[in-house]
């Protein structure tokens, strides 16, 4: 009787994940484009990620530096890390916690990243600014402690607070902060497996600069999209070298066992939002070309990307 209920549970466990599973950002029944069927929240109007346009951000000087506390005790500790299918997840320990401008505390769950890949440097992360799509993104995943749990906090109207980071090419400079976790994605190349990474050094993996962020009232990017987030975006980015972002795009495989790629979101429209920023954005010209430049580039990208899901489309 024993074997039989732990069979049914096993059983039970296995059909959950292949439920959890089923949706996906661009290819089977349960694209992005649907994914509003099964999980109605994605069709909201106050949906993550956006493009931060920072003509029209509005620059709110009572936003104080984000305080990290208990980040740098990260670097002790054993984290497991996760091949979920859509992205590597790394758990966290509770004593990390964000305190927010108004001095909310939220407690750290989750960090998780996302890229692009696909073809010739695509880049992937969620947010974009001024239309620009950074080559990755990092997500450090919270929820308010005013309540008992994550599994509270995720369906309460104020639940979660995320802290995004954008993660830029930097050649050939190796970030050694990331060595350790880039050598054990090789552990996890299967949906499903798992490693122990002992020792992160999440401070450091992230911006220095705490003080200039955007923030914004949003949801999770992927199911169930619920419209629970605090966002709070870094205005500086974390620099890795070419060979690092290279490895964390190509080490993984997904479900259909094809290489983890373009694990992203596309922008949701910002409806009646109001994106604030904690810093003034100062405009050069030089500054306005170098954007205005890497807008077309990222056009021309994503047209490349449209193409070649067109194409391969045909070929099914
Ligand atoms: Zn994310």
């Amino acid at each position: 009787m024993a074997t039989l209920v732990t069979l049914v549970s096993l059983l039970l466990l296995g059909f959950q994940a292949q439920v959890r599973s089923e949706w996906t950002y661009s290819e089977g029944q349960l694209d992005e484009e649907h994914w509003a069927l099964h999980y109605p929240a994605c069709g909201g109007t106050r949906q993550s990620p956006i493009n931060l346009q920072r003509r029209k951000v509005h620059f709110n000087p009572a936003l104080t530096p984000l305080e990290l506390m208990g980040y740098e005790e990260g670097q002790a500790g054993q984290f497991p890390m996760t091949n979920n299918g859509h992205t590597v997840q790394i758990t966290l320990p509770e004593s990390m916690r964000l305190a927010g401008p108004e001095g909310t505390e939220h407690v750290a769950v989750q960090m998780h990243f996302h890229w692009g890949g696909d073809s010739f440097e695509v880049s992937g992360s969620e947010h974009t600014v001024d239309g620009v799509r950074r080559v990755m993104e990092i997500h450090v995943v919270h929820y308010n402690s005013k309540y008992e749990s994550y599994d509270i906090a995720k369906d309460a109207p104020d639940g979660l607070a995320v802290l995004a980071a954008f993660v830029e090419m930097e050649e050939d400079a190796e970030n050694t902060y990331y060595s350790s976790f880039i050598s054990h994605l090789a552990n996890i190349k299967y949906p499903g497996q798992s490693t122990m990474i002992s020792g992160l050094p999440v401070l450091d993996m992230l911006p220095e600069n705490h003080f200039e962020y955007y923030t914004y009232h949003g949801s999770l990017t992927t199911p169930p999209c619920t419209e629970n987030v605090r966002w709070f975006v870094l205005q500086d980015s974390v620099k890795l070298s070419r060979a690092q972002v290279w490895k964390i795009e190509n080490s993984l495989l997904t479900h259909d066992n094809k290489t983890l790629h373009n694990g992203y979101r596309s922008v949701q429209p910002l409806h009646d939002r109001v994106v604030e920023a904690s810093f003034q954005f100062s405009r050069s010209l030089h500054s306005e070309i170098g954007s205005y430049l890497e807008g077309i580039q990222m056009s021309i990208r994503d047209l490349a990307r449209a193409l070649e899901q067109r194409r391969e489309k045909r070929r099914v």
